[in-house]
């Protein structure tokens, strides 16, 4: 028998969701396996037939810096990049985005810190550095009339700072914005977060006059948190969620196997929830056991575990 849950819709919610599915550059990038780019196209073109509307499919950082995703040009190349509604690529500086204009990439995305301490580790900027480096970036980006999605990383906790204070949080999602940034994803990078820690961070954008269709959510289950911490935001009104197919890559700042939330595990809660999301439950499943089969491990979320 096919398994689905048993749709019981909650008053006040949406009805329809985003998920943006960052196994193909978030989760690849964390994982030892270097895959050959026919596999990587292969991957992306699965998740679009399981209909993942928005899916960010490579880095145009340095080769040295992430080897397992050096073959950028080659996969952009490889892939239809009209094939899903949204097909971003990560840039780090001026020299990514000249590349992603000559590969023809329409959206693309920044990654910035919160903290001063991983903008060092992360970017060797400061905090206020980093913005520098970005505004170039932004403005010839939206210029030639590509969306900008700006990460913010360590947005509930940072492994040497520890607690992250919210109006930090929130001041450094406004320079993103200022930039010119079209969505913000708030990431909890080392996967500590909580559900009333949640709804501090997104009261203190919304206090700041922000609208909750401008952010995103970008959630680890390092501590078992992440379901719980989604189901929060929708019901603050995030409409987008970040998510990885099979929960591919590790969390990159703990000894653990579990890092991004899966896709189909928030797939299960949001569909059991009555929310649209435009996935095939079975399909991304099938898309995650056969991504497990090539980097030779099992998934680690918990619906593709039960249906496998
Ligand atoms: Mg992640």
């Amino acid at each position: 028998m096919k398994r689905t849950p048993q749709v019981v819709p909650q008053a006040g919610l949406p009805s329809r969701v985003t998920i943006y599915e960052v196994g193909p550059r978030d989760g690849l990038q964390n994982e030892q396996a270097i895959l050959p780019v026919d596999v990587k196209a292969e991957f992306i073109h699965r998740l679009v037939g399981a209909g993942l509307e928005a899916i960010e499919v490579t880095s145009l950082v340095h080769p040295r810096w992430v080897p397992q995703l050096a073959d950028a040009e080659d996969l952009l190349a490889a892939v239809d990049l009209g094939a899903a509604a949204r097909m971003p690529v990560l840039v780090p500086n001026e020299r990514g985005l000249d590349r992603a204009l000559a590969a023809g990439v329409r959206e693309i995305a920044i990654f910035g810190s919160a903290t001063q301490t991983f903008a060092r580790r992360n970017l060797n900027r400061s905090l206020d550095e980093q913005y520098a480096m970005f505004a170039p970036v932004v403005s010839r980006a939206r210029a030639e009339g590509l969306a900008v999605r700006g990460y913010l990383s360590m947005c509930f906790g940072d492994p040497w700072e520890g607690d992250v204070a919210v109006d930090q949080v929130v001041s450094a999602g406004r320079r993103l914005f200022g930039l010119g940034c079209s969505e913000l994803s708030l990431g909890d990078t080392i996967g500590v977060a909580t559900p009333g820690h949640v709804e501090a961070v997104l009261g203190g954008f919304i206090a700041a006059g922000l609208t909750m269709s401008q952010l995103a959510v970008h959630f680890h289950d390092t501590y078992g948190q992440a379901l719980s911490n989604a189901l929060t935001a929708i019901r603050l009104g995030v409409t987008t969620f970040d998510a990885s197919a099979g929960g591919l890559g590790g969390c990159p700042y703990a000894e653990s196997a579990t890092g991004n939330l899966a896709t189909e595990d928030l797939v299960w809660q949001l569909h059991g929830l009555g929310i649209d999301t435009g996935v095939d439950l079975e399909r991304l499943v099938e898309t995650s056991a056969w991504m497990a089969g090539k980097i030779g491990k099992a998934p680690v979320s918990r619906v593709a575990t039960a249906l496998t």
